[in-house]
């Protein structure tokens, strides 16, 4: 038996991919190495409560019946799911917090520009020309190269400060290059998270994740969990088979391949000559999740993006981590109706992460400087949302590390984002074999999946 693609992880570019391709007849077999589908956003369940791997927020906000052309829209249509199934719910503001100055936004684009007026006046006009210029930006021409977001937007905005505080939400959620973006991806991530904005599912990936994997198998695709790729066998510059941790061989026309451009490439009988000088992903992150007593009262803010130096650093740190800056999700602040269960009140703190020294500590070492690390980055959660006894109300605690996203999704170096240098049209140096997600560069939930469906639609439905 032959497949007509082998798609190669179960997370979110996958999956959608994967729906793709059954809604068009194709024969397609989704592999996956873990026992539950997400990959870097998934869910598991610790002291009785289920948590969200990853789930922060889902950008690209658009309501049911806004524009066609809105992304979320394109992708919802795209998989045939209805905008109801997913029951998003609203942010209800999000803060960008630096030193002396804050500037709050939501899912209406005039509250922040109001919020410029007030506080960078004089960068007014310059901001409302990049916003124009970004609302034009080709950012999904497939066959650009890197150009310097940081260089544009200096030449619009004069104050550093401003420039960085526009800098800092995007890069957080959406760079695997340091101190910089690509223009197109500044241009994605700008659109997504502060023209259009964040919601959550009322009940978490997990609403996400059941409602893709009834469309795959619903459309005759296949999913095979606990599924590790071992090998893609080519010949003649063309892949005929995956071969499995289990020694089974699967031959197929195609493969798509989402688990990232060096770690596909290492899968590769044949490699190309130059894969060592691939620069690999350093961008790294520990997050600790810290189950609350109840709800924060009085508190509303979904996420802040904080950072507490002169200058903002988004750089691989040389310490295990850099407090100086990152982000402070509280998932239970977002607009859920009478009728959601909302998930369990929640504090969830994102700093930077050297994944160098995460992965030399022995067991012991590494378990206490987690804990150490949990400590400090709660008493950050304390100081930037001002709730009195914040960390004393914490009842139940879990930190991931780089090493646990190396371990749970193979991803190198533990780099949510992955290499600096994108694959933004998914080709690799063998003919049938595509990248999708992290490594073609459409990064988060809804880029992911519209990676997986525009690689999908690109060379696998012509
Ligand atoms: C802690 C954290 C918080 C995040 N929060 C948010 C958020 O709030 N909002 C947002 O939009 N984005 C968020 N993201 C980013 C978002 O989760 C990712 O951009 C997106 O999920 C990437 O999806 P993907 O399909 O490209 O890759 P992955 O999720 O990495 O999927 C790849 C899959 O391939 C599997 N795989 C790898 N190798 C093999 C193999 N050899 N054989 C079989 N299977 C294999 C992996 O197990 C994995 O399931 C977060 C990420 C992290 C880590």
């Amino acid at each position: 038996m032959e497949y007509d693609c082998i798609i190669i992880g179960g997370g979110l570019s996958g999956l959608a991919a994967g729906i793709r391709l059954s809604h068009f007849g194709k024969k397609t077999c989704i592999l996956e190495k873990h026992s539950l589908l997400g990959g870097l956003n998934s869910f598991y369940t610790k002291g009785g409560y289920e948590i969200d791997s990853g789930l922060h927020a889902m950008t690209n906000f658009t309501t049911k019946g806004g524009p066609k052309s809105a992304p979320l829209a394109k992708l919802l249509r795209q998989l045939r799911i209805q905008h109801d199934e997913l029951e998003l719910r609203e942010q209800k503001h999000s803060l960008v917090s630096f030193p002396g100055v804050s500037l709050k936004f939501t899912n209406d684009f005039e509250f922040l520009k109001s919020g410029i007026q007030d506080k960078f006046k004089d960068d007014l006009e310059g901001f409302v020309k990049l916003d124009k210029l970004l609302s034009s930006y080709d950012s999904l021409n497939l066959s650009s190269h890197f150009v310097s977001a940081r260089k544009i937007v200096s030449e619009h905005i004069r104050s550093p400060l401003l420039a960085d505080m526009l800098f800092c939400p995007l890069m957080y959620y959406g760079s695997a290059v340091e101190d910089d973006m690509d223009f197109a991806q500044f241009a994605i991530m700008y659109q997504s998270i502060f023209k259009e904005g964040f919601c959550r599912p009322a009940g978490g990936i997990r609403t996400l994740l059941d409602i893709l994997e009834k469309r795959i198998t619903e459309s005759g695709g296949e999913i095979r969990r606990n599924c590790e790729v071992r090998k893609i066998i080519s010949k003649d510059g063309q892949a005929q088979a995956v071969e499995l941790k289990s020694g089974e061989a699967l031959y197929t026309r195609n493969i798509l391949s989402s688990a990232g451009y060096v770690e596909t490439l290492s899968l590769c009988d044949r490699k190309p000559a130059d894969f060592t000088e691939i620069p690999r992903g350093q961008m790294a992150f520990v997050e600790t999740v810290g189950l609350l007593d109840s709800p924060l009262a009085g508190y509303e803010s979904a996420i802040i993006f904080f950072n507490s130096s002169e200058k903002f650093h988004y750089q691989n740190p040389l310490d295990e981590i850099d407090c100086r800056s990152g982000v402070v999700c509280c998932p239970n602040n977002f607009q859920y109706l009478p009728s959601d269960t909302p998930p369990a009140p929640m504090i969830r703190i994102t700093v930077l992460a050297n994944n160098r020294l995460w992965s030399e500590f022995p067991h012991d070492e590494y378990k206490k400087l987690k804990k150490d690390c949990s400590t400090r980055t709660l008493s950050i959660a304390a100081k930037f949302t001002g709730v009195p006894g914040l960390t004393e109300r914490i009842k139940l605690i879990d930190t991931f590390t780089p090493r646990t996203i190396t371990r749970y999704t193979g991803h190198i170096n533990g780099a949510v984002y992955g290499c600096p240098g994108k694959i933004k049209d998914g080709r690799t140096h063998i003919g049938n074999l595509f990248l999708c997600g992290t490594d073609q560069g459409f990064l988060g939930i809804t880029g992911s999946m519209l990676s997986g469906i525009s690689i999908a639609n690109l060379h696998l439905l012509k």
